[in-house]
């Protein structure tokens, strides 16, 4: 069966899987104990949840529970990661991000440029991608992180994380990933990857809003952290404030889902993009895939139909689908996508530009009606210039 509007635009956000609600529901008006309180049930049974939700965290990442930070989502997990770790760095220091970051890592890294910290924002090549030599050569002996997002929130790209994380741990600098839209999609083994700092946001993998982590790892080389926020030490004093145990807990659950699917979800959700893609291309002219042909987030299509402008394209199927043009992430700005046209992508073709982000709840009929709706769109529209 198919409801309309048909929903394409997973990479903005999910839909929460009726199977984490649920997890979650126990957690606001019967088990609503504060996780802190170590004087009674309530409390202790808030607290079981939570450390339980940080092992299926910790699981899905084959990683050490005790390295995971709940934060209230990706954004706040990056403001973290870079000015936790860059302020606790001696002045003078030096960070290296990418153009085709999302805003939650550009913006930080001007706040550390306007605090007196030296930010290299290097190039990305025509896939959005970081070439790891650039960023070999750019280390200097005051670097101090090295942030890669994992993969691209407008054209699903995914960066040679290993190798980057790899060389920044032989030159002694830390490396933090963005990887909101990797995490519950593609495979992460923390334990065979140097990888320092990892950003995730539940809401991006069929889990609630407003609730997300940050992987920091223990040991030595020690990663060290001024925290943003001070009040009751929680989180390793890292994130303080009353934890929000249904998050948590359907974040959880997100990731334990993730982690029991994600080898078969994966490849059925390629084959939904694969067939969008190829329909396409049969039936109309002069389109062209944005990103990595191969190297890309399996559930992200981002396609530039020449001559027709998207945000038109868009109104005109908005009873039958939602999609985004660039990205949905940064509404509050107008400019044409800054990943895109770090790509090389030219402002015509930015403009005729749609980002299709297809997930757990699309099917094959959904993508059979959005192809023959939005072949007639396109032909419309253009007859029409
Ligand atoms: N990083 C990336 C790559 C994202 O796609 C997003 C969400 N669009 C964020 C960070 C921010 O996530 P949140 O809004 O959940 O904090």
């Amino acid at each position: 069966m198919v409801e309309f509007p048909i929903y394409m635009d997973n990479h903005s956000t999910t839909c929460v899987d009726p199977r984490v609600l649920e997890s979650m529901l126990p957690y606001f008006c019967k088990q609503y104990g504060n996780a802190a309180s170590v004087n009674h049930v309530f409390g202790w049974r808030a607290g079981e949840a939570v450390e339980s939700a940080r092992a299926q965290v910790a699981s899905l990442l084959n990683a050490d529970p005790k390295a995971v930070i709940f934060t209230s989502g990706a954004t706040e997990s990056n403001n973290i990661a870079l000015k936790g770790v860059v302020r606790s760095a001696p002045a003078g220091s030096h960070l290296i991000v990418n153009a085709a970051e999302h805003k939650a890592i550009l913006d930080p890294a001007k706040a550390l440029q306007k605090e007196g910290y030296s930010v290299t924002v290097l190039p990305v090549d025509r896939y959005g991608m970081v070439d790891p030599q650039r960023i070999a050569d750019s280390i200097e002996p005051k670097t101090v992180l090295v942030s890669v997002m994992f993969a691209n929130n407008e054209v699903g790209s995914i960066n040679p994380i290993a190798e980057i994380a790899e060389l920044c741990r032989e030159r002694g600098v830390l490396f933090h990933t963005d990887a909101t839209q990797a995490v519950g999609k593609v495979p992460i083994n923390l334990e065979s990857v140097a990888i320092d700092l990892l950003s995730l946001s539940a809401h991006k993998f069929y889990g609630p809003k407003g609730i997300g982590a940050l992987y920091v790892r223990r040991g030595e080389p020690r990663v060290r952290i001024e925290p943003l926020v001070d009040g009751g030490g929680h989180e390793r004093r890292l994130r303080s404030g009353t934890l929000p145990v249904p998050l948590i807990v359907g974040l959880g659950a997100a990731c334990g889902l993730s982690q029991s699917s994600m080898e078969e979800e994966s490849p059925r959700i390629r084959g939904l993009r694969d067939r969008l893609w190829s329909g396409l291309q049969t039936q109309i002219s002069d389109i062209h895939l944005n990103g990595h042909p191969e190297l890309r987030l399996s559930g992200n299509a981002n396609i530039s139909f020449s001559g027709v402008n998207s945000e038109a394209l868009m109104m005109q199927l908005k009873d039958v689908v939602a999609l985004s043009s660039g990205s949905a992430c940064t509404t509050a700005d107008p400019e044409p996508s800054h990943v895109l046209t770090a790509m090389g992508i030219s402002e015509d073709l930015i403009e005729s530009t749609i980002r299709f982000g297809l997930g757990r709840f699309n099917n094959a009929d959904e993508i059979e009606i959005v192809l023959e709706q939005l072949a007639g769109s396109v032909k419309k529209l253009r007859g029409l210039s």
